[in-house]
């Protein structure tokens, strides 16, 4: 048999606005977020193997947490393309990993989204982008974006998506946590946090607070003129309390990066990782410099890259 092999890589992500909502009628959160992808890569290699046979492997950041069964995403992925095209041909599936498992940046969101692309080369079943993207909101809220990267409003469940102008780049600090935090276990709390806010302010269920969520529309502008010292105030997210309040040590984190100087600061996604905005490539690179002077490893990134289907 010829042996192929196709590499692609996508981007983890973060949320420069992530508004919640309360669960609806489907037993789902509604939210509006702003998703942006950044310079931290998920790559998937996949090469042929005999019909019936997928295989996938696991290396890099935080691989041992990673399940190599068929609960992993890439072979949701791998399954659900073959059942859409009705094909049943094999491959070895190979994930390299750097962005942190559990972290709230959608790793597993991101090799999905890989896995999609890769196997329609590998496989020469030419799914169009618009049926990729819509396999891809079949595994999760966030692959859909993966597929895309840059920046885009995500509203719905996050995964119908607007492009959102953006001018220039934002230079981003990642802190990723030893400790991981389970996202449904995160929306869990804010639904409890968001219970007790609702009874302490004696607000009918149904009337106010079932109000669609909305990202600020003052960051989108701020987005579009690529100022980041706007987009430094304008960082929101919903879910940072729930966050804060299963994993307590991540105050100081914030704490930490607010006094190296950071334009802004917020827990990225379901967390735990941190994201902290400076004003440039230097400013990046010296926040990180006083993070690693304090205990802390961080990774500078640049916000807005192409994720594999731009
Ligand atoms: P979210 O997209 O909800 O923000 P996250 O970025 O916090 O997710 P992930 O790293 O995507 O978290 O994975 C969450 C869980 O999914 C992991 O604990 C892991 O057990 C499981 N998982 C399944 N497939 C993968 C994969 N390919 N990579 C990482 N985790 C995976």
């Amino acid at each position: 048999m010829e042996s192929r092999e196709v590499r692609v890589s996508a981007p983890g992500k973060v949320n420069l606005s992530l508004r919640v909502g309360p669960v609806d009628e489907r037993g789902y959160h509604p939210l509006e977020t702003v998703f942006q992808a950044v310079s931290l890569y998920e790559t998937v290699t996949a090469s042929a193997a005999p019909e019936g046979t997928l295989a996938i492997s696991v290396s890099g950041r935080d691989s041992e947490l990673v399940p190599c069964d068929e609960s992993n995403l890439v072979s949701r992925a791998a399954r659900l393309l073959q059942k859409h095209c009705g094909v049943t041909y094999g491959a070895r599936l190979a994930i390299a990993k750097t962005v942190p498992v559990a972290g709230g940046m959608g790793g597993g969101s991101a090799d999905a989204a890989a896995a999609l692309c890769a196997l329609n080369e590998l496989w020469g079943l030419s799914v169009s982008s618009e049926e990729l993207t819509l396999l891809a909101a079949q595994l999760g809220a966030d692959v859909p974006f993966c597929l895309h990267g840059k920046t885009m409003l995500g509203t719905r469940y996050g995964d119908v998506l607007t492009p959102l102008p953006a001018a220039g780049t934002l230079h981003w600090v990642l802190v990723p946590s030893a400790a991981k935090l389970a996202t449904p276990e995160v929306y869990r709390h804010f639904d409890v946090l968001s219970e007790s806010t609702l009874s302490e302010n004696t607000v009918l269920p149904g009337s106010a607070d079932r109000r669609a969520p909305q990202v600020e529309r003052e960051l989108l502008s701020a987005i579009a003129e690529g100022d980041p010292h706007r987009v430094g105030k304008l960082l929101r997210n919903d879910l940072q309390e729930s966050a804060l309040a299963l994993h307590p040590p991540l105050r100081e984190v914030l704490e930490t990066l607010r006094a190296g100087g950071a334009l802004g600061v917020l827990v990225s996604g379901s967390g735990p990782t941190v994201m902290a905005l400076a004003e440039g490539e230097a400013e990046a690179a010296a926040l990180a410099d006083f993070c690693f002077a304090a205990g802390l490893a961080a990774i500078p990134v640049t916000g807005g890259v192409a994720g594999p289907l731009a």
